[in-house]
This record gives structure tokens, C-alpha cells and sequence, in this order.
């Protein structure tokens, strides 16, 4: 087994625990291959490995990225994104997670309507309300809700957080939760389930899953530690969990 397979199988079994202790089947929870800093070659390497999920923050690498990686990959974008990148975020993407804003939530419906096609997104919540992080805040964004809903080329399917840092996941358990009672809420505003929790990530999967998560995004336990970035625009583009 490669490296790669290797930090996959210990992935899986981190994923199966969790949810034979939290009594889910085990497909209901989704594992997105984070690939950000990646070069195309470690991305063809996941994807030989059986992975198909795979996620980006940055429009750039993501540009240049995806159309030298295999075909039948699913991309979500998973940072905050500006609304002048809505059009390539439309064009480039299947899934944007990480819509933060009502005003971004609007150009990408525009950009929908004009390449034809509905997107699913997923709406960026920052449950802690760390000043340093994008995202909504909850009370927000039940005030926004419908508005959102109403942009008739979004499909809202679910939110996502990116949880503070912490030693011990344990610490971040009630973020996870809160996300999980928030989508409830949104989905009784709606009356119609919103089935998608994109939250957890290498150090914490376990923790979300027990708590709900049914998408979880994985870089460093699957890929190693990133390469540093070396493109120009790095630093003007560096999000929250860059
Ligand atoms: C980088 C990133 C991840 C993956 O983080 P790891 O700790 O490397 O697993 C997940 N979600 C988002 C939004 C990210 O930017």
C-alpha cells in the first residue's frame, strides 16, 4: 500500500468507528479529499485510490488544477469566496460550500442563470464567531433564510463550519451540535429537510460525525502536510483555514 492508501484505510476506520458509536451507517457520511496546495499529481493519485470527492478554496489553483485531473471528479469550492469569482466558481464547480453571504448568495445566482444550470450550495455558518472567520452568524442567517431560498438557481442542501482550532476535538463538540440544531431550525423555516453537515476535518471528523456530519473534509490526514503555496497571489488570497 502507498503512503496514501495507508492514511485512507486509517480515514475509513477513524469514519467507521464514529459511526458505529453514534449508530449512523457508515455511507451516510461523505469524506471530501481536500487537495488545496496539492499538485494534480497527488490528486490522480486519490483518485486512483477510489476517492472522487475533492475540495478547493482557491479559484487560481483550483483554475489550473481541475482541468489537468481525472474527468469523472466531483469539486466543491470550501473557502470564502469573492463575488468577482462567482462566475468561475459556477463554471469550474459542481457544489460551492462556503456561501457567507446573502450579496454572494445573489451573484451566484445571476452567474447560474446565465451558464444554465442550478448549483447546490452549501451556507457557511460561523457558529464560534471568531472575528478571523467568514460565515454567518446564526441568528443571520434565520433571519435570511428564505431570501436565500427564494434565489431560484441556488438549491440550498445544507450548511458547513470550519471549527475553531483545538487540541482536544472535544472542546469543539458544541460547534458541531449548534450547526446541526441550526440546520434543524432552518429546515422546519423551510419546511422541507436540508440534508447536508459539511463539518469536521482532520483532527475532528470523529466529533462531527457524532454529531451529525454527513460531508467531512480531510487534507492533512490523507495527503501529509501541505506543500507551502509558491504562487504570487497566495498571500491576498489566503482564507481562514488556508
Ligand atoms: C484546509 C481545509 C480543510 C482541511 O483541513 P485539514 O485539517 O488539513 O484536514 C477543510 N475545510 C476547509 C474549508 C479547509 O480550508
Amino acid at each position: 500500500m502507498s503512503e496514501l492508501e495507508e492514511n485512507l484505510a486509517r480515514i475509513r476506520a477513524r469514519m467507521d468507528a464514529a459511526c458505529e458509536r453514534s449508530g449512523r451507517q457508515p455511507d451516510s457520511v461523505r469524506l471530501m479529499a481536500v487537495s488545496k496546495h496539492q499538485p494534480p499529481s497527488r490528486v490522480a493519485e486519490a483518485a486512483a485510490a477510489g476517492l472522487r470527492l475533492f475540495g478547493e478554496n482557491r479559484m487560481q489553483e483550483a483554475k489550473v488544477k481541475i482541468p489537468q485531473s481525472p474527468g469523472h471528479l466531483e469539486w466543491h469550492f470550501i473557502g470564502h469566496l469573492q463575488s468577482n469569482k462567482a462566475r468561475d466558481a459556477v463554471s469550474l464547480f459542481r457544489v460551492v460550500q462556503g456561501v457567507d453571504s446573502l450579496a454572494l448568495a445573489m451573484e451566484l445566482h445571476k452567474q447560474a442563470v446565465k451558464q444554465a444550470r442550478s448549483l447546490p450550495v452549501l451556507l457557511e455558518v460561523n457558529v464560534a464567531g471568531e472575528s478571523s472567520k467568514f460565515g454567518w452568524n446564526p441568528d443571520r442567517l434565520l433571519a435570511e433564510f428564505l431570501e436565500l431560498n427564494a434565489l431560484s438557481r441556488l438549491e440550498v442542501h445544507g450548511l458547513m463550519t470550519i471549527a475553531p482550532y483545538a487540541v482536544d476535538p472535544e472542546r469543539v463538540r458544541p460547534v458541531f451540535r449548534r450547526l446541526r440544531e441550526l440546520r434543524d431550525r432552518c429546515s422546519d423555516l423551510l419546511g422541507a429537510p436540508l440534508p447536508v453537515l459539511s463539518m469536521g476535518m482532520s483532527g475532528d471528523l470523529e466529533v462531527a460525525i457524532e454529531e451529525g456530519a454527513t460531508l467531512v473534509r480531510v487534507g492533512t490526514a490523507l495527503f501529509g502536510e501541505r506543500p507551502r503555496r509558491t504562487d504570487p497571489d497566495a498571500a491576498t488570497e489566503a482564507t481562514e483555514a488556508g
